[in-house]
C-alpha cells in the first residue's frame, strides 16, 4: 500500500506518518513510499491504540519535565501591549539569538527592533520557561501621558511665555474637500511655493498670512479623526468643519462636530463647493441650525462661516483671516516657552528604507535642536540627528507650534506619544506605557497554530459605529478562531476595498452605508462577499454564527475509574465476559475501557454490558464486583487493570 494512501486512512498526512511510524516501533525509513499490505492493515488496526500508547509515554516524560522545571525558581515578568524583541531579551534576559530562533518556530520573522504583541511575547516566553503577565498600570500611564504637556506647560512661568502660531485641525464628512480644502491653503504661501516647489508630506504643515503662521494637521481624513478622539484637544487649537454646501449636514459632519465639542476648541465651519450649481448656502445653513445647533453669526448666532470653493480657490484667505480673529480670541492660551527643553506630540510615525524609524513631531513647547535626546514614555529612543521641515529642507531647531520629522530615532514611536526631551538614564522596562495605537506587525496568517481567522473588511458611516463595532469583534475571538480587520474606513464601499478583500480573501462588512448596483457587480464577479447591516447586534451575531461553525468540537477524555480483571467467564473472537471489581471511582455502562497490563497499554475496547449481582447496572461503585461484557480484542487476562473513561464532544459557545 503507498504511504499516501495509508497516511489517507489514518486521517494524517505522509509526512506525519513517516514522523510518527517509527516512534510505534514501524521502522520503515524516511523515504519509503509504500509498506507491505500485511503491515498496512497490522498499523490501521492498532492505530488508536499504539497512538494512545505514545500518548501515554509523551505525558510522562512531561510530567517529569514539569518537575524538573518547577524545581527551578519560577521566572515571571510584567510586560507591556507591544514590546521590540530587543527590549523583550532586556526584560526577560534570554539572548536576542534564542528569542529571533523561537520566534521563527512560530512562523515570524523579526528584526531586532521590530514589536511583537504581548501574546506572542507570552507564547514565547512561556516556551522558555518565564511566565508573563500583562503590565498592571498600563491604563494609569495612559492617563498620564495625556497629561504630561498640560503639566509642563503649567509649570511654566507666565513671564517667559510667548504667542506661538495656532495649530488647526479640518475635519468633516468624506467627500466634503478636506483634502482639497489643505491644498488651497498651502498654495496661498507663496512663499513655500517659490522656495520649496513642492511641500512634502509630514503629517503638518505652516503657511503665513499677514507676517504670521498658522500650522496644520494634514493627517488624511480617518487617521485625523482618530487622532482628535484619542487625544483631544492636545494638539489643535481651532478646528475647521468642513460641509459641502450641495451636500449639507451628514454623519460625519455630525460626529466631527461631536469630537470637536469634546475637545472644547473653538471652531469655524467652511461652506465648500460654492462654485458648484446644486450649491446652497441658506440650505446648507439651516441644516447646520437645525441639526446641530450651530447657528452662523449672520443669522444672529456665534459661529463663523466662511463659504468657500477650494476648487477654485475662493474664501481661501478669507477663511484663513478668520483663523488668525479666532486664534487672537485666543490668545491667552496660545503661548509657549521657546526656551524650555522641547515637549511635543508625535503626528507620524514610521520606519523608512534606509532612513530607519521617522516621525514628525508637532512642538507644543521649547525648542527641539539637533543632538536633543528623544524620550517617549519615559524611555529613550535616540538623539535627534537631523530636522527637517515641511518643505523638506534641514533645520537646526523647531520652536513652538512648529512639525519636524526627525531623524536619529533608534526605535519608531507611536501616533499620539508624546516627547519630552530628556537627559535622564534609560528608565527601566517596566515604565513603558501602553502602545495599543498601532497594529503589531505580525503576520496574521490564516491558519496559525490550529487557529483560524475570518478576515474583515469594515466600512461605517461614522467612526463611533466603526470603533464600536471593532471593539465588539475583538472581544469575541477565540484562540481557535479569530477576527483580522484588515482594513476599516468610513465612507461607501470601493472598488479599493473589494481588490483589497479579493487580495487577503476577506469579506466586506458594511454599517449604515449605500452599494451602488457597480460595486455589487463587482463583487459578484471577484467572489466577494458584501454585508451590509443597519443593526450591530446583527453584524456581531451574524459573525459569531460564522466563527461558531469554524470551531471543531474538542474530545474530552473523562476518567471514571479504575478496575481489576478477577475472572475471565467466556472469550469470543470479538469480545469477552470479564468480572472484575473497581478499584477506584465508579464504571459506567456505555464506557470506553484500556486494559493495562504490568502499566503497558495493552489493548482498547467497550463495554456493552455491565451487571451487578446478575442485574443490569448503569452504575458500579468503588470496591464493588461487577461483570461485565466486553467488545474489543479479546486479549483480557486475569490480574488486568482496566481503565474506564468516556469521551465528551465539547463544541465551545463563541
Ligand atoms: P475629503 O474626502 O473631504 O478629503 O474630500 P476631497 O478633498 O478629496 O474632495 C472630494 C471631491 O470633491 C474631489 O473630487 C474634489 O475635487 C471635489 N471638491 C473638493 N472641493 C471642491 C470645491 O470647492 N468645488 C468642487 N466643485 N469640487 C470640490
Amino acid at each position: 500500500m503507498n504511504i499516501t494512501e495509508l497516511a489517507r486512512i489514518l486521517r494524517i498526512t505522509p509526512q506525519e506518518l513517516h514522523d510518527i511510524l517509527p516512534q510505534l516501533g514501524f521502522d520503515i525509513g524516511q523515504k519509503a513510499i509504500k509498506v507491505d499490505d500485511k503491515t498496512a492493515q497490522r498499523i490501521i488496526k492498532e492505530w488508536p491504540l499504539l497512538i494512545r500508547r505514545l500518548e501515554l509515554k509523551k505525558r510522562e516524560e512531561k510530567k517529569e519535565g514539569e518537575m524538573r522545571r518547577e524545581e527551578k525558581e519560577k521566572r515571571e515578568i510584567q510586560l507591556p501591549n507591544l514590546i521590540t524583541v530587543r527590549e523583550f531579551a532586556e526584560a526577560t534576559g534570554i539572548t536576542v539569538s534564542k528569542i529571533l530562533a523561537e520566534l521563527m518556530k512560530n512562523g515570524i520573522f523579526a528584526s531586532l527592533n521590530e514589536r511583537i504583541d504581548f501574546e506572542t511575547a507570552s507564547i514565547i516566553g512561556s516556551d522558555l520557561g518565564i511566565e508573563v503577565k500583562p503590565l498592571e498600570q498600563a491604563e494609569e500611564r495612559l492617563e498620564e501621558e495625556k497629561d504630561k504637556l498640560k503639566t509642563v506647560l503649567e509649570r511654566e512661568k507666565k513671564e517667559n511665555l510667548v504667542a506661538r502660531p495656532p495649530v488647526i485641525v479640518v475635519m468633516g464628512h468624506v467627500d466634503h474637500g478636506k483634502t482639497k480644502l489643505l491644498d488651497a491653503i498651502r498654495h496661498t504661501d507663496v512663499v513655500a511655493g517659490e522656495a520649496g516647489g513642492i511641500t512634502q508630506h509630514i503629517g503638518a504643515y505652516q503657511v503665513r498670512r499677514k507676517d504670521r503662521r498658522i500650522t496644520f494637521i494634514d493627517t488624511p481624513g480617518h487617521e485625523a479623526f482618530t487622532a482628535m478622539r484619542s487625544r483631544g484637544a492636545k494638539v489643535a487649537d481651532i478646528a475647521i468643519l468642513v460641509v459641502a454646501a450641495d451636500d449639507g449636514v451628514k454623519p460625519q459632519t455630525v460626529e466631527a462636530f461631536s469630537i470637536i465639542k469634546a475637545a472644547g476648541i473653538p471652531f469655524i465651519v467652511a461652506i465648500n463647493k460654492i462654485d458648484k450649481p446644486e450649491a446652497n448656502l441658506d440650505k446648507t445653513k439651516q441644516e447646520l441650525s437645525s441639526q446641530l445647533n450651530i447657528i452662523p453669526e449672520d443669522w444672529g448666532g456665534k459661529t463663523i462661516t466662511a463659504p468657500i470653493s477650494a476648487k477654485e480657490g475662493k474664501g481661501i484667505e478669507e477663511l484663513l483671516d478668520m483663523v488668525l480673529l479666532t486664534a487672537d480670541l485666543e490668545a491667552e492660551s496660545l503661548k509657549a516657552n521657546p526656551e524650555a527643553r522641547a515637549a511635543g506630540t508625535v503626528i507620524e510615525s514610521h520606519v523608512n528604507k534606509g532612513e530607519g524609524p521617522v516621525a514628525t513631531i508637532l512642538v507644543q513647547n521649547g525648542t527641539l535642536k539637533i543632538g536633543d535626546q528623544l524620550v517617549f514614555n519615559g524611555q529613550i529612543y535616540g538623539k535627534v540627528r537631523a530636522l527637517k521641515n515641511y518643505r523638506g529642507e534641514n533645520v537646526p531647531e523647531a520652536a513652538p507650534s512648529t512639525p519636524v520629522k526627525i531623524l536619529g530615532l533608534k526605535l519608531a514611536p507611536q501616533v499620539g506619544d508624546v516627547l519630552e526631551v530628556g537627559e535622564g538614564e534609560k528608565v527601566k522596562l517596566k515604565k513603558i506605557g501602553v502602545e495599543h495605537r498601532l497594529p503589531s506587525f505580525i503576520p496574521e496568517t490564516k491558519e496559525e497554530e490550529g487557529g483560524k481567522k475570518i478576515n474583515i473588511i469594515l466600512k461605517g458611516d461614522v467612526l463611533g459605529s466603526v470603533e464600536a463595532i471593532e471593539e465588539s469583534l475583538m472581544k469575541i475571538g477565540t484562540r481557535e478562531v479569530g477576527i483580522k480587520i484588515i482594513h476599516k474606513g468610513l465612507g461607501n464601499i470601493t472598488e479599493g476595498d473589494i481588490a483589497r478583500a479579493e487580495a487577503t480573501d476577506a469579506k466586506i462588512l458594511g454599517f449604515n452605508i449605500k452599494l451602488s448596483p457597480q460595486i455589487e457587480e463587482l463583487a459578484r464577479e471577484k467572489n466577494v462577499v458584501i454585508k451590509n447591516y443597519r443593526i450591530i447586534y446583527d453584524l456581531i451575531n451574524d459573525v459569531k454564527a460564522e466563527m461558531q461553525e469554524l470551531v471543531v468540537p474538542e474530545i474530552k477524555r473523562v476518567d471514571l475509574g479504575k478496575a481489576k480483571a478477577l475472572a475471565i467467564f467466556r472469550t469470543e473472537t470479538k469480545s469477552q465476559i470479564v468480572g472484575g471489581k473497581v478499584l477506584e471511582g465508579k464504571i459506567e455502562a456505555d464506557s470506553l475501557i484500556e486494559i493495562f497490563r504490568n502499566k503497558e497499554l495493552v489493548a482498547q475496547g467497550k463495554l456493552v454490558r455491565l451487571q451487578s449481582g446478575k442485574q443490569n447496572v448503569n452504575i458500579v461503585e468503588t470496591n464493588q464486583e461487577f461483570g461485565m461484557q466486553y467488545e474489543g480484542d479479546p486479549v483480557i487476562q486475569v490480574g488486568d487493570v482496566l481503565d474506564f473513561y468516556k469521551e465528551e464532544k465539547i463544541i465551545k459557545k463563541i
